[in-house]
């Protein structure tokens, strides 16, 4: 823990600033880069009580997280964030240095402008302003900020959540600051993600040679009249605020190199993006009556990377929603669409929505996010500031 820290090298009130100083920081998961000792700096002066977690399992690379929290009242506003970048990829490909944080054209360049570096820039700024015009909360404000959201997640937010749940600290609702809006600032606001559970099917039959069929037991018709059992109907509809369920088959495999030879087994893997329909299990369920009644001897196997999840319109998604209109002139959206993000972790613990910056070129080489998107995305989350403790309280 670390109450007091040098003042930082720039303003924290000033999004384009921590923004660069963020980006600068190479922090592609599991390092940090200096990347979480950079919003300490800006917390801290601030009030901030900042927690830096170290967490690490076997077999996996330790990594940093940051817990800080402005106030000792409840009810707890929490931000939550990553830090960690996806790797530049090909450095030929950059118009400009991934790590320089160059302005160019009005806009911000390097890895993590948009997912989520300045995302995290906005609330920094939207707080220190918050703080500065001295509107110190009638609750507190907290940042959950992980260097483990693009990697395997397993030494992140999962882990902070625990940590806190120990030690007795209770969030009363969370804004994740992922990159939520298609084309413009004030598109979307996710207030639920699909669940994602990838199976491993494995067919078993008997190897031998294909002049005595008699003698051995071919798998493979069973394993594509199984494959076409679970593709022939959706899984559902949809429900009101989720798009229908989706199972897409991804590999199917036999590496049987001779033409002469009865494989012994046949694989196939499939991944489905569930609503909120469904459980790991329910689906589990509905894919074994359908492999069942094919029938013969096969494993499933499955991981789950996170459950569907919805936070049902009401006072958080209002909030927000309000907060971005007047900033922006148009009403977000409400959606559940894309991947998973680390709101399926903090959903456990409170109502929580997600909304950022423009998604158009996360992962991509020339990552950037236009300066004015910066800035009225810090007016949106100090908006949310000024009024959450009377709308949530
Ligand atoms: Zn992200």
């Amino acid at each position: 823990m670390s109450t007091a820290a040098a003042a930082p090298s720039f303003d924290p009130c000033d999004p384009v600033a921590v923004a660069q100083a963020l980006i600068r920081c190479p922090s592609v998961t599991p390092e940090d880069g200096g990347a979480l000792g950079v919003l300490e700096a800006a917390l801290a002066p601030l009030g901030f009580v900042c927690h830096r977690l170290r967490f690490e399992e076997e077999g996996t690379a330790p990594v940093d997280n940051l817990y800080a929290r402005l106030g000792r009242e409840g009810p707890n506003f929490c931000f939550a964030g990553h830090t960690d970048v996806v790797p530049p990829g090909e450095l030929k490909g950059w118009s400009l240095d991934p790590f320089a944080a160059e302005i160019h054209n009005g806009r911000l360049y390097g890895r993590g402008a948009v997912d989520m570096k300045g995302a995290i820039a906005a609330f920094v700024a939207a707080a220190a302003r918050h703080v500065k015009a001295g509107g110190a909360p009638k609750g507190s404000i907290s940042l959950l900020i992980t260097g483990d959201e693009e990697g395997v997640a397993i030494n992140g937010t999962r882990k902070v959540l625990d940590w806190m749940q120990a030690k007795g600290e209770k969030l009363d609702a969370c804004v994740v600051g992922e990159p939520t809006n298609p084309k413009a600032l004030g598109d979307m606001i996710k207030i639920g993600r699909r669940g994602s559970m990838t199976a491993f099917l494995t067919v078993h039959g008997a190897q031998g040679h294909v002049a005595y069929p008699h003698l051995a037991d071919n798998p493979l018709p069973r394993l594509a009249r199984m494959l076409a059992a679970i593709t022939a109907e959706p899984l559902d509809a949809g429900t009101p605020h989720f798009q229908p369920s989706n199972l897409e088959l991804t590999t199917i495999d036999v590496g049987n190199p001779a033409h002469n030879v009865i494989p012994a087994q046949g694989k196939a893997t499939l991944n489905i993006r569930f609503n909120d329909l469904h459980t790991a299990d329910t689906l589990l369920a509905w894919l074994r009556e359908r492999l069942d009644r094919v029938g013969g001897s096969y494993e499933l196997d499955h991981f789950v990377s996170g459950d569907s999840f919805l936070t049902p319109p009401g006072p958080l998604t209002e909030l927000v929603a309000d907060a971005a209109e007047r900033v922006t002139g148009r009403r977000p959206e409400y959606s559940t669409t894309g991947g998973t993000s680390d709101a399926r972790f903090i959903k456990n613990f409170c109502p929580v929505v997600e909304f950022g910056l423009v998604g158009q070129t996360m992962h991509k080489v020339d990552e950037h996010t236009a300066l004015d998107d910066l800035t009225r995305l810090t007016d949106i989350y100090g908006e949310v500031l000024r009024n959450v403790f009377d709308r949530l309280g």
